[in-house]
């Protein structure tokens, strides 16, 4: 890393910024994956890369040293505000850190226009329900998310029929997006260590053509067919089309799908077809 600012593990004494459980606090502090992480967003000279949760400021500086035109960090705990107004003096007009909720922040209010990307190591106990915030929006503002999760949930959101980790997360992300599995990184590199390994996932949104536009429905289906998954999809998908004109059984065969079969032999494509089913029959 090329700044002059002390290293982290100074800022964190200085500012004793000690990790605080309730908001999912591991930072990462090897320069080599931080910056391994901020490159995964590519060029981002003309952008602005918004970071959820930046800490210290690890990832924060990686970004900012990658090259990243503006990077926008929202961090829930205050401790960090003086930490990360020492970044912002080094890199001046580039760093703009804001004490928020990132649940309930609005991205685009904050940056209406240009490239936008996401770049985090994600608080582990509200990953999922922002990664599902980026992907309802629409439309859709953000060109690449670059996310460290927990890493069977990263597995979760790449994951392919037939697969153990296959299931609603990863229908959801594929009605919206593109993702790929980035790399592992084992519990012991963050301070202080998990109890789980997690893992970096890059995800670019698919053009506006192939996106699905009714998630709020893929969310009611899939949660029926996944909520018992060992059941044939004749009996899981009972709950959601009880909510319809029509009968599990009408639904499925409706979208060629096997009312024999079981969710997890289902691929994305046909559960949108099932979901925009439902949402017809209504
Ligand atoms: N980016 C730092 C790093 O990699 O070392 C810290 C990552 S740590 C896993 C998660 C960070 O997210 C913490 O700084 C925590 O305070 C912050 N955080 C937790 N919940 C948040 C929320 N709802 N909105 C914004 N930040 C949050």
């Amino acid at each position: 890393m090329s700044d002059a600012l002390p290293p982290l593990r100074e800022v964190i004494a200085e500012h004793a910024l000690g990790a605080d459980k309730r908001f999912g606090q591991n930072y990462l502090l090897d320069l080599n994956l931080t910056a391994k992480i901020a490159r995964l967003c590519g060029d981002m000279a003309e952008a602005t890369v918004f970071e959820v949760g930046p800490g210290p400021g690890g990832l924060t500086r990686a970004l900012l040293s990658e090259g990243a035109g503006a990077v926008v960090a929202i961090e829930k705990d205050r401790r960090f505000i003086p930490a990360l107004d020492q970044i912002a003096a080094a890199y001046p007009g580039r760093l703009h850190a804001v004490e928020a909720d990132a649940l309930t922040v609005d991205e685009p209010a904050l940056r209406p226009d240009g490239l936008r990307m996401v770049a985090s190591n994600l608080p582990y106990n509200v990953g999922t329900a922002l990664l599902i915030k980026w992907l309802e929006a629409e439309p859709v503002w953000w060109s690449r998310l670059v996310l460290m999760f927990q890493k069977e949930v990263a597995e979760r959101i790449v994951a392919r029929p037939g697969q153990d980790a296959y299931g609603r997360l990863g229908i959801l992300v594929a009605a919206r997006a593109k993702a790929r599995y980035a790399f592992t990184v084992p519990a012991r590199a963050f301070t202080p260590p998990p109890k789980v390994d997690s893992a970096v996932v890059v995800l670019e949104p698919l053009p506006e053509t192939e996106r699905f536009d009714d998630l709020s429905a893929l969310k009611t289906v899939t949660e029926s067919a996944f909520g018992q998954r060992r059941k044939t999809l004749r009996r899981s998908m009972a709950a959601a089309a009880g909510q319809t004109k029509a009968s599990a059984e009408e639904l499925l065969t409706g979208c060629g799908i096997d009312p024999g079969a079981r969710a997890e032999t289902v691929g994305p494509a046909g559960f949108m077809a099932l979901a925009r089913a439902w949402r017809a029959a209504r």
